[in-house]
């Protein structure tokens, strides 16, 4: 494998920082075309990504195009743990050598780490502190990664690692894809992992000859900025834009109302993009989902009756499996719930079908 430095275009045979610029060293790639296949998740863009040892993927990446207020949003909420984070993990997963992974707790990014590197069987050790949430204790005690208290100074995996910044990559070849001709994008900046890893895929794609220029990157702060590789993005043609925490907060909540689940810094990349005409790209957050949808028993059924009376068609028999698929939310076990709770209501009736052995329920919404 060769590294190199998408700056000053310095290469190495191993990872680590470029010793001219200071940046990450990125996985050299060879781009070819055509740039898609036919293989699962991420794996869509496999002529682009390291050859993979084994093929990992839970069904990430080809987010959705939203739009709210006539902002055009790509959001990474309908990951399977909800962010971006995933991308790089099926990446990493499918590239790791056995051994043991020592992660330092970082909610979003270990979680979707976990359970990616759950999948494939590799050990992993979370270093926690003594105040960590418990809710993520019991997700992580669910893949069945040891946990111990402050036991890790460097993790194994950190947001730059280039595996992870390949896997993240994609979302620009998605964005391509899927809108074609994009002129700006607001990327929510926090380490800048995210922010390299767009620009390294729009570069792969002008280098391709499948772009004409490069689409003008705005990277979305809140309060400081505080990436490391803040000058380096400069470098590399980024522009910076501060959102005001109060406006982050509204879009919050403007967001949720149209089942956008992100936190504040996901959000200000919307503000943003509301001002300039960008494209947003927004994480999801699990915990901001949590908390709203799925945060009462009684409010996530009436959520996702709500979206079954908004989704389904009417009078035409559906499981409850291809309802849960169509709606896209909740749980298979909520959908059932949901649905029983409007037959009994009268808004929908319920016949029950023998196909070969097996009796199989049919929905008719009315
Ligand atoms: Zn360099």
């Amino acid at each position: 494998m060769e590294f190199t430095c998408i700056l000053c275009g310095y290469r190495s045979s191993d990872p680590g920082t470029c010793p001219r610029c200071g940046l990450p060293l990125l996985y050299k790639v060879r781009p070819i075309k055509p740039y898609k296949s036919n293989m699962p998740g991420v794996w869509r863009y496999s002529s682009v990504l390291p050859r993979p040892i084994r093929v990992v993927s839970l069904g990430e990446g080809f987010t959705r195009i939203r739009r709210v207020n006539d902002v055009v949003i790509k959001y990474e909420g309908n990951n399977p743990t909800g962010t971006y984070y995933d991308r790089g993990s099926a990446v990493l997963a499918s590239l790791i050598n056995g051994g043991e992974v020592k992660l330092t707790f970082e909610e979003d990014l270990t979680r979707s780490l976990a359970l990616y590197l759950s999948t494939v069987g590799i050990e992993t050790t979370v270093s926690v502190s003594y105040n960590v949430d418990p809710r993520d204790l019991l997700i992580l005690a669910k893949l069945n990664v040891k946990v111990c208290v402050n036991c890790i100074d460097k993790p194994s995996i950190d947001y730059f690692n280039p595996l992870l910044i390949e896997g993240f990559k994609t979302i620009a070849y998605e964005l391509f894809e899927q809108l074609n001709d994009v002129k700006v994008i607001a990327v929510p900046v926090e380490r800048g992992a995210l922010t390299l890893a767009v620009v390294k895929g729009f570069m792969e794609l002008e280098e391709m000859g499948l772009i004409g220029s490069m689409p003008r990157l705005i990277g979305v702060y809140i309060g400081e900025l505080k990436s490391p590789i803040g000058n380096q993005l400069r470098e590399l043609g980024i522009t910076f834009m501060k959102v005001k925490p109060e406006d982050a907060i509204s879009a919050v909540v403007e967001l949720a109302r149209h089942s956008i689940f992100a936190r504040p810094i996901s959000a200000s990349a919307y503000v943003t993009a509301k001002n300039t005409g960008a494209v947003a790209i927004v994480s999801g957050s699990p915990k901001v989902r949590v908390n709203t949808s799925e945060g009462s028993g009684l409010g996530r059924l009436q959520r996702l009756q709500g979206l079954i009376i908004a989704k389904v068609p009417r009078g035409k028999p559906l499981t409850a499996y291809s309802i849960w698929r169509t709606i896209g939310e909740g749980s298979l076990l909520g959908v059932y719930k949901a649905l029983d709770s409007l037959v009994s209501k009268g808004m929908a009736t319920v016949t029950i079908r023998v196909i070969g052995k097996r009796k199989v329920k049919y929905y008719v919404l009315s």
